[in-house]
């Protein structure tokens, strides 16, 4: 067993695994080059010879059997280990008919070693130095290997706690009174300092790590989202209580039966009214398994909790998901926001999502309101909610309890007094 975050450095000579072993990892190669090889007879027989850019040792996981053959550092290597389980992951999202070609490859593959086997096959010490790869073969090595480390480096940063949330507020566009927050997910990388997540979530999606980073994301909720409430309540005049606090949820976490039960756990365990936890979803997340989605979803919902569309308009906008779907709250994307005022279609666009926000009777969140002069307009055009810059950006928790405290509607309502 691998240290699961360490890449691994083999001197000349070492044998990393034995034909007949179980294989638990495929290794791709970013120096030095790999042996695989028989024995036979007393002797050796040489297979293949692996360089740099090149995966080795994914036969024995695409296809459950033990290694066809041996594997030697030839010269000094360096390698970055791939799990059967980030494989299978993999494999089990990809397309079923890609999946049905690998297999059909991987059987004609075993077949041709088998031959070899029972014929007898001549040493190959004379085997071709492999081509260098295609630059279209690197860029795929390259994407494999990023993906590879940095979840490799999530799943270490969950077991050391490098994750932490940033809290954005949400204000009532006129009276300028603070509603709620949306907590926003940081990684405090111990070299590359804060990172936002739009350099991880993508790959927590693709390898199934965002199940449990959503749980460490509820469960965090559970321990902040009390004294949040608590400080809210402080400050009466400027706070509508009860704070809400709404987390971002991945199609993944909605596809795991036991999503509703876990969080509905969390809210019970730490005395929270479901009302004050909303779920933001993309309508590009909706859309991948509708039916999943839509129940877990009216499980959450009939338990209190607030379920929002997130970056609605971006997605396929399909109309239908919003007569059926228990949904609380409209958002409005930034994309939109941003260029209100000064395109006519994206304001012509604003103005009908606000409609139809109004016609299903549900509140809507304009995002990305950096201008005092948007969240007038937005006021105007009866936009409930208002979020971005203008009124504050993503803080960690003890800045985010202190803007509860000093939160002065005055500010808020009157952007154009608070921004001069
Ligand atoms: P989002 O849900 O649309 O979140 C809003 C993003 O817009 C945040 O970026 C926020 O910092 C940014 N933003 C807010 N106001 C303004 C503004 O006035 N101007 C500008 N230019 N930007 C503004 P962030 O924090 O980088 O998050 C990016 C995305 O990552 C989020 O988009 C969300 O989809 C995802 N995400 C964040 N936290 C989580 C999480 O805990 N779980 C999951 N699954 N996804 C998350
Ligand atoms: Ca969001
Ligand atoms: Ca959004």
């Amino acid at each position: 067993m691998h240290d699961p975050y360490a890449h691994i450095t083999l001197s000349a000579g070492t044998i990393l695994f034995e034909e007949g072993d179980a294989g638990d990892y495929a290794y791709l190669i970013t120096r030095g080059r790999i042996e695989i090889f028989l024995r036979r007879d007393g002797g050796e027989v040489r297979l293949a010879l692996r360089s740099p850019g090149e995966i080795f040792g994914e036969m024995a996981i695409l296809d459950f059997d033990p290694r066809s053959a041996s594997a030697r550092a030839l010269e000094d290597c360096e390698l970055v280990p791939v799990s059967e389980a980030q494989i299978r992951q993999r494999l089990s999202e990809s397309d079923p008919v890609l999946r049905l070609c690998l297999g059909v490859v991987m059987a004609r593959y075993r077949e041709t070693v088998t031959l070899l086997r029972e014929h007898g096959i001549a040493a190959r010490h004379d085997l071709p130095q492999p081509a260098a790869p295609s630059p279209a073969a690197r860029a795929d090595f390259d994407a494999a290997i990023t993906a590879v480390v940095l979840e490799r480096e999530l799943r270490r940063a969950l077991d050391r706690q490098e994750f932490e949330l940033f809290f954005q507020p949400i204000v009532r566009l006129g009276t300028g009174i603070l509603a709620g927050f949306e907590a926003l997910i940081r990684w405090r990388h111990p070299e590359r300092g804060l990172v936002l997540p739009g350099g991880f979530i993508a790959v927590a999606e693709e390898s199934g790590l965002i199940i449990d980073i959503t749980a460490w994301v509820v469960s965090e909720i559970g321990r902040v989202l009390p004294e949040i409430m608590r400080v809210g309540l402080g400050n009466a005049v400027a706070v509508e209580g009860p704070l809400f606090v709404s987390i971002n949820v991945s199609g993944h976490d909605l596809a795991r039966a036991t999503f509703p039960s876990m969080v509905c756990e969390m809210l019970t365990t730490r005395g929270i009214p479901a009302g004050s936890l909303k779920l933001e979803i993309t309508e590009s997340t909706l859309m991948r398994d509708p039916v999943t989605a839509a129940d877990a979803l009216t499980r959450c919902r009939a338990s209190g909790m607030g379920i929002a569309i997130d970056d609605f308009g971006t997605g396929y906008s399909s109309l239908s998901y919003l007569s059926t779907l228990p949904i609380t709250t409209l958002k409005v994307d930034r994309a939109f926001v941003r260029a209100m005022l000064s395109e006519p279609r994206d304001h012509r666009i604003v103005q009908t999502i606000l409609r139809l926000a109004d016609e299903i009777g549900i509140p809507a969140v304009a995002e990305g309101i950096e201008e005092p002069a948007e969240a007038l307009a937005l006021a105007g055009m009866g936009c409930a909610y208002g979020q971005g810059y203008l009124f504050g950006r993503p803080a960690p928790l003890p800045e985010t309890l202190a803007l509860i405290r000093s939160w002065n509607c005055a500010d808020a309502a009157d952007p154009c007094a608070s921004a001069a």
